[in-house]
């Protein structure tokens, strides 16, 4: 993911360069905050996915955090940042337990927020609790269950809301989704090889997604790409008729 920060005075920097420049804030706070933006990737030889890029409700999303440039704004990354905070104030029995699962054509890495008493929890930081629990927040509790490599002696899974002023807990079934995890990531990394955005999965969710003007324009710009292509081969080598055809599904497409 490549990631711009827009400044408090509008300007879009690195965040190195904004550690450097921005003076609104305590140089102290500003290191927390940018922390997470400014830790360099390591290259690696094998595909490797965060597990929330799978248990996300939308490969497509994962797939333009991945491939576009992000320019996120010191606000959100103040809300991330609070997040791991309040995570760091419980003291677990085992605290951010790494899990790791690697499959035929990549790896899946997350970290469990905590295990106690054979209980598994995952804990969410946020302004407004929900009534039930969100289906990806499920799933990312489901997702390091099923990749922690002692899920035998885990009795319950736990999904806690936080907010600045009341805690809500959640059961969560255990369920064992590796298979599912396979197919979503092996689905993920074939878009990424191939260049090519999975399918929309629309939701209420859209529209906060900050990819949303380059997911509605996609098709627009993949006819434009085919139409080009279909041109090319009609002046190069006359081919109509199977033209023609083309044209008439992407055009229906
Ligand atoms: S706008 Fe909706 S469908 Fe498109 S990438 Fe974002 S979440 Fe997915």
């Amino acid at each position: 993911m490549k990631v711009k920060i827009r400044c408090p005075n509008g300007e879009i920097k690195t965040p190195k360069e904004c550690l450097d420049a921005e003076k609104s804030l305590p140089t102290p706070i500003l290191k927390k905050v940018l922390e997470g933006v400014l830790k360099e990737s390591t290259p690696r030889d094998r595909v490797r996915f965060g597990a929330t890029k799978i248990t996300t409700n939308c490969l497509r999303q994962s797939f333009y955090q991945i491939t576009e440039e992000q320019i996120l704004d010191l606000d959100k990354l103040w809300i991330l940042s609070r997040g791991h905070a309040f995570h760091d104030h419980f003291d677990f029995g085992k605290n951010e337990v790494f899990v790791e699962k690697k499959f035929k054509d990549f790896d899946v890495i997350g970290f469990i927020d905590g295990i106690d008493n054979n209980v598994l929890y995952e804990l969410k930081t946020t302004s407004n609790i929900p009534e039930e629990p969100q289906d990806h927040h499920v799933l990312q509790a489901q997702a390091y269950y099923s990749m922690y490599p002692d899920k035998d002696k885990i009795d319950k899974i736990m999904l806690v809301y936080l907010s600045l002023s009341t805690i809500k807990t959640f059961e969560v079934p255990k369920r064992d989704i590796i298979p599912w995890i396979e197919s979503r990531g092996h689905q993920l990394a074939t878009a990424l090889k191939t260049k090519t955005p999975p399918p929309k999965e629309k939701t209420w969710l859209c529209s906060y997604c900050p990819f949303l003007d380059i997911c509605e324009n996609h098709k627009v710009e993949k006819k434009e790409s085919v139409k080009r292509e279909v041109d090319k081969i009609l002046y190069n080598k006359k081919e109509k008729k199977k033209v023609e055809t083309w044209k008439d599904i992407f055009n229906n497409g």
